[in-house]
């Protein structure tokens, strides 16, 4: 993700809706303390933020089907999750948020629930077993609101538009339109069928997987995310788009598409987004997902978010620094995704960096030149006061997580040399291919490729408060 001009919209309080429950029986008397163990947490496990993401399962896929009306503003899903249990489960809970949940299933068999602020749990018939597949299927409807509970975070998640939708749910929205796992550790490939009124493009990751059909006045799409996608990542941005599609030079499928209101910008954004992928395939390693692109919508949210194969730029024409910014996310955040949010540097450091080496690409700004010109701030500069190794939940996007996040790698380039650290980049990539990663992993591979103690300068950058020497 990445600002446009900095700063935050103002932000509304959201009352957080506690729902009815069909059945929340404590458990048997007598068994409550092997009860207690087969019962999924709450929460995956990140300190920084305890309610998101669930543990005792691994969500494997989501089938999400969503059917959306602008007018109305009315939203109608079945969200079907295939998911190994990691362990006994007589209950299990899913982030999901505002949205009337009208039915749970469990393999075919109907489950009770209940709701307390942004947590379902789901209590199936029968308890699945450790290391059994299972599937959750969720029906629901109702009126999408996005998540605007943070003035550090800013609105987002599922937001409706004049002509659709605008979804970009870093780092928790996902709940606000589909039940989810809805945290990065968890990740899962993704089918979204999507029906929208005739006229209205929708839009996800990945690629179509067959062509648009209409039938009483509604169209519905196709997309399916083939590779490991973070919930954070997932979209079904709808509205009236402008649409150009091809390949890029080196033959990865390609699709940009704006708001009219952007048109003008159409063919600069495909240009850029075609051309900046293939150079990064050349940096960083091959491209790891099957298309790419981008969308600007005339939702004006003053950011940019990497959304899987498709960033989405809210309401502006993006330049090159940004375009270059998302589309390095690609291997940086949504191939290699962080296990844990505190690690957010190695998305946003590396995206940063990104930029700056797009610059010394073309021949203007060197790296270099831009690391010195920060390095000059006075000491005073709030920059060195927070170091960006941390990230924290109350002050997720600080910049220093960006600026000072990429300044560590070019003061690691110039430890290590350009060879070893290009070397190191897609050493980087191709290890953690689709996985999860923490900053102490990408420690220990620099390390290794470089046979350097490298701990010096990882901790003056990352971990001090105080400006490195
Ligand atoms: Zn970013």
């Amino acid at each position: 993700m990445r600002f446009a001009r900095g700063g935050l919209a103002v932000v509304a309080a959201l009352t957080t809706l506690v729902a009815c429950s069909p059945g929340d029986e404590p458990p048997p008397a007598g068994n409550s303390v092997i009860a207690e163990e087969r019962v999924g947490a709450a929460g995956i496990g990140d300190p920084d933020f305890p309610n998101d993401g669930n543990g005792g399962y691994d969500v494997a896929h989501y089938d999400l089907a969503v059917g959306y009306s602008p007018a109305d503003k009315r939203l109608d899903g079945v969200a079907t999750i295939r998911a190994a249990a990691t362990q006994d489960l007589i209950r299990f809970n899913l982030d999901f948020t505002g949205l009337h949940v009208r039915g749970i299933t469990v393999d075919g068999a109907p489950a009770t629930f209940s709701r307390q602020g942004d947590e379902l749990t789901v209590r199936p018939a029968k308890m699945i077993t450790a290391r059994s597949d299972f599937t959750v299927k969720v029906t629901y409807s109702g009126r999408p609101r996005p998540a605007n509970d943070s003035a550090n975070l800013g609105t987002y998640g599922f937001i409706p538009t004049s002509d659709g939708a605008f979804v970009a749910s870093e780092p928790n929205g996902s709940k606000t339109w589909f039940p989810a796992n809805d945290h990065p550790a968890d990740k899962a490939t993704f089918d979204f069928t999507i029906t929208v009124p005739a006229g209205v493009t929708a839009l996800a990751n990945g690629e179509m997987t067959a062509e648009p059909t209409t039938k009483g006045g509604k169209t519905t799409y196709r997309w399916s995310e083939r590779h490991p996608m973070a919930t954070y990542l997932a979209t079904a941005t709808l509205g009236k788009f402008e649409l150009r599609q091809g390949k890029t030079a080196s033959g990865i499928p390609a699709l940009a598409a704006t708001d009219p209101r952007f048109k003008r910008s159409l063919d600069a954004l495909y240009t850029r987004s075609a051309e900046i992928t293939d150079y990064w395939a050349t940096v960083f390693g091959p491209y790891p997902f099957s298309s790419t692109g981008g969308i600007v919508d005339d939702y004006s949210a003053g950011y940019a978010l990497e959304n899987q194969t498709k960033p989405l730029y809210g309401g502006f024409a993006p330049d090159e620094a940004i375009i270059a910014h998302e589309l390095a996310h690609q291997w940086f955040g949504n191939s290699l995704t962080i296990k844990r949010w505190k690690d957010l540097w190695l998305n946003e450091g590396f995206a940063t960096y990104a930029e700056w080496l797009w610059s010394e690409h073309k021949g203007k700004k060197t790296a270099e030149a831009t690391f010195n010109e920060l390095h000059a701030r006075p000491a005073s500069d709030p920059m060195w006061a927070y170091p960006p190794g941390r990230a924290k939940p109350d002050d997720l996007f600080n910049q220093s997580v960006y600026t000072r996040g990429g300044m560590t790698l070019h003061a690691l380039r110039k430890a290590i040399g350009d060879e070893t650290f290009f070397t190191l980049l897609r050493a980087w990539t191709s290890e953690h291919r689709y996985g999860n990663v923490t900053t102490e992993q990408f420690i220990d591979l620099a390390e290794r490729l470089s046979g350097k103690d490298l701990d010096p300068l990882f901790d003056a950058w990352l971990f001090r408060p105080e400006r490195p020497a």
